[in-house]
């Protein structure tokens, strides 16, 4: 079996559904609420353990009720969550108000995930340990940067999902061995409006890119060779959140089980696929079977 480390956040997202989002100095009176557990380093190891790896979550959570719902949703699907700290103070949390045109305004408190600034006795064998390593932006830059170090170290393949985008540092991406923006982020990261465009300025700082497109599939970019353009099936999407982490975890198992590069971009798109066509983020992510149905 091949294995996954993540490191990366942890968030409980606190949804409350309202007609409309209050002004500064407003009372609405919402509808519903929801508890949902997410962040992007739980989703993508969460998508990646269903998607058949061994995964080991690297981060931390708060001593709170959301801090063992959230350690407990992982271990449901599979990751194992030794590395997982457990901190004084608050887990990680997003405060979403979403709207009846479906609008939504966030305050995201990083709590635990702002602790994760290094890494801790343990986590460069864990590191050391794992086939790949999958890095996003929600935790400090310091721990990126430091788990990037550390999984080139040991000739460990790492994969960035530069979210939230932010300017990102030479001493991150020279130990980036793959870049997977999404539209929205690689033109932010380049000023460049046109996926392929950004991309190849993005092949200057990394030697491969993938640039998701939503239901217009993927852009693969590398420095020796020819672009490829893998497209996603034809589905009806009812709910795209966390497509991106579930592409990027699939995509994850596919590159350690040495599938070639057309192959595990099919393979991660039909996995994406399955989840857009399910409510929620966790909750839809497919597991192998379902994967494998999709994609012969
Ligand atoms: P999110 O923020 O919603 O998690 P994202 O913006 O990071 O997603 P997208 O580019 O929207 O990422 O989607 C990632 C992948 O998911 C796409 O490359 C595609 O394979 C798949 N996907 C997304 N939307 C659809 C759709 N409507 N139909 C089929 N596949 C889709």
């Amino acid at each position: 079996m091949t294995h996954i480390a993540v490191l990366g956040s942890m968030n409980m997202d606190l949804v409350a559904y309202a007609e409309k989002a209050p002004q500064l100095g407003e009372t609405v009176t919402g509808r519903a609420f929801r508890t949902i557990p997410g962040g992007k380093g739980a989703n993508q190891a969460i998508a990646a353990a269903r998607a058949g790896a061994t995964v080991s979550m690297i981060g931390a959570v708060g001593h709170d009720v959301y801090g063992s719902r959230m350690r407990e949703t992982l271990e449901h699907s599979g990751v194992d969550t030794d590395s997982l700290r457990t901190i004084e103070g608050p887990s990680g949390t997003a405060h979403i108000v979403v709207d009846d045109e479906g609008g939504n305004a966030i305050v995201v408190v990083p709590g635990a995930n702002g602790t994760v600034d290094h890494l801790a006795p343990g986590d460069e064998g864990v590191i050391a340990s794992a086939d790949t390593l999958l890095l996003q932006l929600e935790i400090p830059l310091a721990a990126v940067v430091a788990g990037a170090e550390a999984a080139r170290r040991h000739g460990v393949r790492t994969i960035l999902t530069p979210s939230p985008a932010r300017p990102l540092p030479f001493e991150l991406l020279h130990n980036i061995d793959l870049l997977v923006p999404n539209e929205r982020e690689a033109a932010t990261l380049t000023d460049r409006g046109d996926p392929r465009d950004a991309a190849a300025a993005l092949l200057d700082r990394v030697p491969q890119v993938v640039v998701t497109l939503g239901a217009a599939g993927s852009l693969y970019l590398t420095r020796d060779a020819a672009p490829l353009v893998i497209p996603a099936p034809r589905v009806t999407a009812v709910d795209s959140t966390g497509a991106g982490d579930t592409f990027v975890g699939a995509l994850a198992v596919a590159l350690a089980e040495e599938k070639p590069i057309r192959e595990a971009l099919s393979w991660a798109a039909a996995a994406a696929a399955i989840s857009v066509q399910r409510e929620g983020a966790t909750e839809s992510m497919p597991y192998r079977p379902e994967i494998e149905a999709q994609y012969t």
